[in-house]
């Protein structure tokens, strides 16, 4: 039997990059998966039919991270369309690389809100409808650990702030079974942070690997950590990096 059959998995951000690799492989492992987008709506819908056409079960919700009722609403039409919440993956998220002296309150805001403000909604709202033994994962970043890249201080903050909550909530939740982790990529070749960008060079240096990695390498880490094998783990930080926190 695959090892996620009967769970239903929420994944934010999961139409593009990252989210849609780990929504398509959460499927594949057997679960149903619901993904949230902010603006993309034919890239979510994409990821539905390609899980559906694999013969999945499937629901796209538009969801801003920034936006509190949103968000909650996300969870709540979760839970009523594929009938429970088992898996929390936090992985909406954005990057906006530049020198701290020249960010923006604007772009400070938006970081804060959507990396790390909205996990907070997500998972509070998720808790309160999760069953026990369930799984919160945060898609932190490598740099939430040691920031070695110019222009990356404020983000590498908000994925600072993400590995303390998930070790700090890991102690309130697991007297019920759930585990809370911090699956934290290197540089991975998406939209975002793309292998031919400007900002490569010096991430591929980085590496012991000496390459980007794939979303598909991410979404294996997260399948492991959703799964009910990674029983014993939580309020851990996972880095998936190809060695640049090595
Ligand atoms: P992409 O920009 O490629 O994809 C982002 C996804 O999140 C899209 O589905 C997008 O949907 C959605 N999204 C963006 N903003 C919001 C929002 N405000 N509310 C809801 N959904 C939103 O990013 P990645 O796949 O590269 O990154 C995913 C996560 O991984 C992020 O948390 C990022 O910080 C983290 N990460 C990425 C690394 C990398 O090298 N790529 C390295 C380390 C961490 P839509 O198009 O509709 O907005």
């Amino acid at each position: 039997m695959s090892k996620l059959a009967n769970k239903v998995a929420l994944v934010t951000g999961g139409s593009r990059g990252i989210g849609a690799a780990i929504a398509k492989r959460l499927a594949a492992d057997g679960a149903s998966v619901a993904i949230t987008y902010a603006k993309d709506a034919n890239a979510a819908s994409a990821v539905v039919k390609a899980i559906e056409g694999s013969g999945g079960k499937a629901l796209a919700i538009q969801a801003d991270a920034a936006d509190t009722k949103a968000i909650n609403g996300a969870v709540e039409k979760t839970v009523a369309t594929l009938g429970r919440l088992d898996v929390l993956v936090n992985n909406a998220g954005t990057a906006i690389p530049k020198l701290f002296v020249e960010t923006t309150l604007e772009e400070m805001d938006q970081m804060i809100n959507i990396n790390f403000r909205g996990i907070l909604i997500a998972t509070q709202a998720a808790l309160k409808n999760m069953n026990d033994g369930g799984r919160i994962i945060m898609i932190g970043s490598c740099v939430g650990e040691k920031n070695m890249t110019p222009g990356l201080a404020a983000y590498g903050a908000t994925k600072g702030a993400v590995k303390m909550f998930t070790q700090g909530l890991s102690r309130e939740v697991g007297s019920r079974g759930i585990t809370v982790n911090n699956v934290q990529p290197g540089p991975i070749d998406t939209d975002l942070n793309p292998a031919a960008g400007d900002w490569a060079a010096p991430q591929i240096a980085n590496t012991a690997l000496k390459r980007y990695g794939t979303s598909d390498e991410v979404a294996a880490l997260v399948s492991f950590v959703a799964s009910p094998e990674s029983s014993y783990i939580t309020g851990a930080n996972l880095t998936v990096d190809g060695g640049t926190n090595a």
